[in-house]
């Protein structure tokens, strides 16, 4: 069976929140000549440089002064924002398939489609070097492989990334031991009362 051939400069392998965020930078950046980015940027300014800030706040829960948790309608913590030196003073909460949608909305509005239900399988090295030059995919769907050239490789797949072992990175740090279920619901609640504490104080 013949393998595709394709290249391009950058290859994002994951299309998650990281690797869309990514793509949009760089798909904004064709504009600019050069382009210094502050690594301590917040995640709020970081939305303003993308282009998605009112989407992600207008789509999301925010919040200006603090916001408490509950399990069983017991009150277990309250978390406050005094963030009154932050050019954007509020906290916004939002799932992380609505930030992928808005995501892959402004990529689309900057002319890049994403391509779905591909899966990075392996690299392929120069000759007698540590350097890969292409990568091998495959379509989910129908299994057809393709060869894509790069420059650069990024790796956004996500905590167990295949590119990170590929390159042969090590994943440093400690597992934690508990169990977690991630899901999208709404909650029905009874709850009334607001948030104790030092919210109060502030009237929330
Ligand atoms: C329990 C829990 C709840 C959370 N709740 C929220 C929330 O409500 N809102 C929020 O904003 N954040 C939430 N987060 C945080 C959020 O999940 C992470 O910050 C985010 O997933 C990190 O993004 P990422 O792009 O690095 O990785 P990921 O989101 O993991 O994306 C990786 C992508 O790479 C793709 N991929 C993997 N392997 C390959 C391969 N071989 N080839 C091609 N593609 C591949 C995957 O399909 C995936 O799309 C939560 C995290 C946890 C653990």
């Amino acid at each position: 069976m013949s393998i595709k051939e394709s290249r391009t400069d950058v290859l994002i392998v994951g299309a998650g929140p990281v690797g869309l965020s990514l793509a949009i930078m760089l798909a904004q950046m064709k504009h600019l000549f050069a382009c210094i980015y502050d690594l301590n940027l917040g995640r709020k300014r970081f939305f303003r440089q993308l282009g998605v800030l009112e989407a992600i706040t207008q789509k999301g829960r925010t919040a200006n002064i603090g916001f408490g948790a509950f399990y069983q309608g017991e009150h277990l913590y309250d978390v406050s924002l005094p963030l009154s030196n932050s050019s954007c003073p509020y906290y916004v909460g939002l799932e992380q398939s609505e930030t992928e949608l808005i995501l892959t909305a402004r990529l689309k509005e900057l002319g890049v489609e994403i391509e779905k239900g591909i899966v990075l399988e392996s690299f392929v090295f120069k000759k007698d070097q540590q350097v890969a030059e292409s990568a091998l995919v495959s379509s989910v769907e129908d299994k057809e492989k393709e060869r894509i050239s790069f420059i650069y490789v990024v790796g956004c797949d996500g905590g167990h990334s295949l590119t990170r072992n590929l390159a042969g990175i090590s994943f440093s740090g400690e597992n934690v031991n508990i169990g977690l279920t991630l899901c999208d619901v709404v909650v029905k609640t009874n709850l009334k009362k607001i948030p104790s504490g030092k919210f109060n104080d502030l009237r929330a």
